[in-house]
């Protein structure tokens, strides 16, 4: 397949750009580098640089690079709290940036769409695991431009003829095992870098947001993937929609979940790291967790690496940056 990553110079995207060329894949990049590295990206990957919301942009890609199979999009802003404060960079970004690539894509002749979702479209579910046929019900603007876009695909990819497959992330964290790509952004924001950082000596000790939720141990529960995995899923979803089969939306998780202080215990086998307890944090639901049968059954996908993975990946990385 000929596959286009936008936002490839990204934590996911990069991540997904090595999945694909290790598949033999060929792989074109587009990328404004705004949270992304020049770096990450691979040597067999063909770079533009540019911004998804400047059509012009866009279709060069396009007119330059002839047989573009797939079309992947990674190239948003996922940082929910800044969300809240700017909706409007969130609407401009990540939904006009959606639109004028599939536009473009879909005036250009691409038949497959694969675009990287989240569970924040399901806002705080009850039951804690969430199925792909819950009702979505975002809570912040983070969420609300992601389901956005998923409705946005749907209508246009049914317009012209086109086949998608929309991935909502639960937790993702480590790096690939090269660790020539990771995590790396100005301001973590996440809990298993903001655990490393502490580890690293480069903050202080992580805070923990909330104990008293109804969980087994107080701290919240939530469902931790491999970026690797999660990568090597979209390999196969890329094949499936290559194969000509229908759009379908899918949970990227493990169906496990661990609790905040669960996570510590892990980073604790590896490294010692200081913590203190804290109040919750506004809009954090106390479980959310993957159901992940729907990956197995469609795309017989089932993720290889453990949390204990994650963390001693991500760890090696960034230890591997601060040496730089
Ligand atoms: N969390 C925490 N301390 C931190 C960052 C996160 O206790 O410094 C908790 C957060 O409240 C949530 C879980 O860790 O329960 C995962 O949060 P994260 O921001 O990594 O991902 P989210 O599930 O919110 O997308």
């Amino acid at each position: 397949m000929k596959v286009l990553v936008v936002g490839g110079a990204g934590y996911i995207g990069s991540h997904t750009q090595y999945e694909l060329i290790k598949a033999g894949h060929s792989v074109v990049i587009l990328d404004n580098f705004s949270t992304g590295h020049k770096e990450f990206i691979h040597d067999k990957a063909k770079l533009y640089y540019g911004d998804i919301r400047v059509k012009d942009d866009v279709d060069r890609v396009f007119e330059n690079e002839s047989g573009i199979d797939v079309v992947m999009h990674f190239a948003a802003k996922i940082v929910v709290p800044e969300s809240v404060k700017v909706p409007l960079e969130y609407y401009h970004n990540n939904v006009e940036g959606v639109r004028v690539l599939l536009e473009s894509a879909s005036a250009h002749g691409v038949k497959s769409f694969v675009f990287s979702s989240t569970a924040a479209v399901y806002g705080e579910p009850s039951k804690g695991v969430c199925e792909e046929t819950d009702i979505p019900a975002p809570i912040n603007p983070y969420g609300e431009t992601k389901l956005a876009c998923e409705r946005m695909i749907k209508w246009v990819c049914e317009a012209k003829n086109m086949n998608y497959m929309i991935f909502r992330y639960f937790n993702v964290a480590g790096s690939d095992e090269s660790l020539k790509i990771g995590y790396k952004r100005d301001i973590a924001t996440h809990l298993i870098p903001l655990a490393i950082e502490s580890v690293l000596g480069l903050r202080g000790p992580l805070s923990i947001f909330g104990s008293d939720y109804d969980t087994k141990d107080g701290t919240c529960v939530r469902d931790y993937i491999h970026v690797s995995d999660l990568a090597y899923a979209h390999v196969l979803g890329a094949l499936y929609l290559s194969k000509g089969n229908k759009s379908e939306i899918v949970n990227l998780g493990s169906s496990s979940g661990y609790t905040v202080l669960e996570v510590i215990n892990e980073v604790k086998k590896v490294a010692e790291i200081k913590y203190n307890l804290d109040c919750r944090r506004e809009g954090d639901p106390a479980i959310l967790i993957a159901s992940t049968k729907k990956a197995k059954s469609l795309l017989g996908f089932t993720p290889k690496y453990s949390l204990l993975d994650m963390i001693s990946s991500e760890l090696s990385f960034r230890k591997k940056q601060v040496n730089k």
